[in-house]
């Protein structure tokens, strides 16, 4: 399960996979620190979590398009 960086929103329904139907599972998440290890000054996020298929099957051995779930900072009124 991600760690999430705020309470919403997060993914309540994740897509299964469009290679074999199976579900997807959570794989690993990439944390904003990566923006400043890049550099990064227009690019932002909070928790970008990446979902894979549960089976990693094997779609004409090629790279595969998985599910990926962007959070935001949450912003209150500041
Ligand atoms: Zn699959």
């Amino acid at each position: 399960m991600p760690l999430w960086i705020a309470r919403e929103p997060v993914p309540d329904n994740i897509p299964n996979c469009d290679y074999c139907g199976g579900p997807r599972r959570f794989e690993f998440q990439i944390m904003p620190q990566l923006l400043s290890i890049l550099k990064e000054n227009d690019l932002d996020w909070g928790v970008i979590a990446v979902y894979t298929c549960l089976d990693s099957c094997v779609a004409d051995n090629s790279y595969k398009e998985e599910f990926v779930f962007k959070q935001d900072v949450e912003l209150k009124n500041i």
